[in-house]
C-alpha cells in the first residue's frame, strides 16, 4: 500500500512540500504521497488524528502549529526536546514521535549551498517562534562570535536566550543596531508582507540577509538591499534541506538536493 505524508500549516495553500516530497519520492524510488492539508486554527490535534486513522504515516508542520506539535508528540528526538518545537511528525504503533529538522535543514543551506562559516561570525535571528526555536542550537554548535535573537515581543526572545545561554542577547527590532555578517529573518512578518522596523545599521558590504520565507521577494529582503547587505536568500534552500532531513527520518534515505533546489528556482 501506498504510504501518505502530509504537511500541516495555516494558511497551507503556498507551500512546496508536497512538490518537494514528489521529487524526492520519484528520485529515491519511494512509493509514498505527501500532502497539504489547511489545518483549522484550533484544530490542529483533530487535524492529525484523523490523518493518523486514515494509514498517515507521518507528516511535517508549519507556521504557526509548530510548539502545538512539540506538546501533541508522546516522544520527541533529543533536538526536538532542546528546540521546545516540532516539524516533523512520525507516526507508529507508539504513537507519535515528534523530530526537528529546521536547524539541520538552516545550517546546510547556509554552508554547503550559500558557502557560508558560521563560527567567528555575528549572527542576528529575527523572530522567537517555533522556526527560531529550531535553529539556535545548530547555529550555536557553529560557534558564532555573537547571537543576538530580536522579537516583536522582547520576553519571547529572553526566554529563548535564558534556554539556550551560550550569551545570547535578547532585544526589540530596534534595538538591534550595529553590524552583523549574518541576519535571519525566522519572523511570520514576510508571510504578511510585512516588515518588522529594523534598523538599517545592521546590515554592511558584508552581510548575508536570509528570509526563511520562500517563493517570493519580501519587504526584508529588499530592505536588507536598499541599506548594503552584499548578499540576500530566501528560504528555499532550507525548505529543501529540511524536507530532506524529514524524509531521512522517514524512510531512511537520504535525497540529492542540488537538483530539486535548481528544478524549483527555476
Ligand atoms: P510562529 O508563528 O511560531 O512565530 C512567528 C514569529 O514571527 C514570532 O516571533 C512573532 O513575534 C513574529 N511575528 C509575526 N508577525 C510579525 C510581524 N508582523 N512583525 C514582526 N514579527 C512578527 O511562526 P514560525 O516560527 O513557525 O515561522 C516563521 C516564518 O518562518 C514563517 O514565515 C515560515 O514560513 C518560515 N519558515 C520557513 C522555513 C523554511 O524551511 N524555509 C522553515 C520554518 C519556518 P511575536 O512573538 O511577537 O508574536
Amino acid at each position: 500500500m501506498t504510504d501518505r505524508y502530509a504537511v500541516f500549516g495555516h494558511p497551507i495553500a503556498h507551500s512546496k512540500s508536497p512538490q518537494i516530497h514528489a521529487a524526492f519520492a520519484r528520485q529515491t524510488g519511494q512509493d509514498m504521497t505527501y500532502e497539504a492539508i489547511l489545518a483549522p486554527l484550533d484544530g490542529f490535534a483533530e487535524c492529525v488524528a484523523q490523518f493518523m486513522a486514515a494509514d498517515g504515516r507521518g507528516a511535517n508542520v508549519t507556521v504557526p502549529f509548530k510548539e502545538e506539535a512539540y506538546k501533541l508528540a508522546q516522544r520527541l528526538s533529543p533536538r526536538a526536546q532542546r528546540a521546545g518545537a516540532v516539524n516533523t511528525l512520525s507516526f507508529d504503533a507508539d504513537g507519535i514521535l515528534g523530530d526537528n529538522t529546521d536547524g539541520a535543514g538552516l545550517v546546510a543551506d547556509l554552508t554547503r549551498n550559500l558557502h557560508q562559516t558560521l563560527g567567528g561570525k555575528r549572527i542576528l535571528l529575527l523572530g522567537a517562534g517555533g522556526a527560531a526555536r529550531g535553529v539556535i542550537e545548530p547555529l550555536l554548535d557553529q560557534q558564532p562570535a555573537a547571537f543576538v535573537i530580536a522579537n516583536r515581543t522582547v520576553s519571547r526572545a529572553q526566554e529563548l536566550a535564558d534556554l539556550f545561554g551560550h550569551g545570547i542577547t535578547a532585544c526589540s527590532f530596534e534595538a538591534a543596531d550595529t553590524p552583523f555578517d549574518i541576519v535571519i529573518n525566522a519572523t511570520a512578518a514576510s508571510l504578511a508582507g510585512e516588515l518588522p522596523p529594523l534598523s538599517p545599521r545592521i546590515f554592511t558590504d558584508n552581510t548575508l540577509a536570509y528570509d526563511m520565507m520562500y517563493g517570493r521577494d519580501t519587504p526584508f529582503l529588499s530592505f536588507a538591499r536598499t541599506n548594503g547587505a552584499s548578499a540576500t536568500s530566501d528560504g528555499l534552500g532550507m525548505l529543501i534541506e529540511q524536507a530532506a532531513e524529514a524524509f531521512f527520518v522517514w524512510r531512511g534515505e537520504r535525497p540529492e538536493t542540488a537538483a530539486v533546489i535548481a528544478a524549483l528556482r527555476s
